[in-house]
């Protein structure tokens, strides 16, 4: 028989595609990981399992614990699936700008989710650093997981996601592009990466609204360059402990209407249902695309499922009120097309 013995031994080993149509136009061949295969659906598991084993190591999580963090969701579902097959309780702070199926989905696996607002800064008491950071303290024999500074997260993918890509293209990867939040994923796997050749280049896609990309060209510290933004999963209003900067070659920034046209595109084109940041990246990899020369061999990695922005990118509603839909509006008409057969209200 062949079997996990439990669902924490089916992470990792996620799929290697080829992208076609939606790359038409870079003239190398560009391979997709694609994480969303992984057990809660993102590559955190693999980071999530990390950093609870590491804890459990250390003495810092003890036996019916409480896991604590603030999570925008990928990070919160692997750590209470672990939490649910380990014995642990699971509470986690969220901002009310992710989606509401993002905090949804965390309740269906027993977590307790306390929405707080996004428009204020980390150290503010109400933000779900400053609260995550509170009841880790307040609650006993609690552990505050913190994915930023705990290097636990980058060590995953050293560990993982790196090995993984190295034996799937044989060895033969020559640019990395991934996007950047905590930048555990870019670090460990850029790490691992350039140990075995380091002339492998990493490029990070970075959003408008995140300091990440400023203070890599620059080693300043804008807060001006901070303000609120759509994308999910990436950019950066702190600078977390995981993100190397030297391990990352360049950063490209993609606004926030590409972004979600393209995490439709990515299903639409080439029947893959990923989640935002995934289509950050490959409008990334098309503003890249003079940096890669017909023998190279590009891989990027889809961070999440397409199922978690059903209410938001995938919602034809909440990409009209954004300005995301292309739609031509020259008359009244136009306006009200798709609801015609309603009655009209004045
Ligand atoms: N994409 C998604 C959907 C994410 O949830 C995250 C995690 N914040 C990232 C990308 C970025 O990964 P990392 O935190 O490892 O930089």
């Amino acid at each position: 028989m062949s079997f996990s013995k439990n669902i924490l031994e089916t992470i990792g080993n996620t799929p290697m595609v080829q992208l076609n149509s939606i790359v038409a136009e870079i003239p190398c061949q560009v391979l997709a990981k694609v994480e969303s295969t992984n057990p809660g659906n993102s590559i955190k598991d693999r980071m999530a399992i990390r950093m609870i084993e590491d804890a459990e190591k250390s003495g810092a999580l003890k036996p019916g614990g409480t896991i604590i963090e603030g999570t925008s969701g990928n990070t919160g579902m692997g750590l209470a699936i672990a939490a649910v097959v380990k014995g642990y309780k699971c509470i986690f702070t969220t901002t009310d700008k992710q989606s509401k199926e993002k905090a949804d989905i965390l309740r269906a696996v027993g977590a307790e989710v306390i929405v707080c607002p996004t428009n204020v800064e980390p150290e503010d008491p109400g933000s779900y650093y400053s609260v995550a950071k509170r009841l880790s303290l307040e609650i006993p024999n609690s552990y505050w997981v913190n994915q930023y500074d705990n290097l636990s997260n980058r060590q995953a993918h050293y560990e993982s996601t790196g090995p993984e890509i190295w034996e799937a293209t044989d060895g033969k990867i020559t640019h990395l592009v991934v996007g950047a939040g905590t930048g555990g994923t870019v670090t460990g796997t850029a790490r691992y990466l350039k140990e075995k050749n380091p002339n492998i280049k990493i490029w990070a896609i970075d959003t408008f609204g995140s300091l990440l990309k400023k203070y890599h060209e620059t080693g300043v510290l804008d807060m001006g360059e901070v303000h609120s933004y759509v994308t999910e999963g990436i950019g950066e209003d702190i600078l977390p402990k995981n993100v190397d900067f030297s391990v990352i070659d360049g950063f490209t920034k993609v606004t926030d209407k590409d972004a979600a046209v393209y995490t439709r595109k990515i299903a639409l084109e080439e029947g893959i249902f990923v989640g935002n940041s995934a289509g950050a990246l490959i409008k990334g990899v098309l503003q890249l695309k003079e940096h890669f020369k017909p023998e190279d061999v590009v891989v990027v990695l889809f961070h999440d499922s397409g199922s978690r922005y059903i209410g938001k990118m995938f919602n034809d509603d909440w990409m009209r009120e954004r300005g995301f839909l292309d739609e031509e509006i020259t008359k009244a008409e136009d306006v009200i097309k798709d609801h015609i057969d309603k009655p009209l209200i004045v």
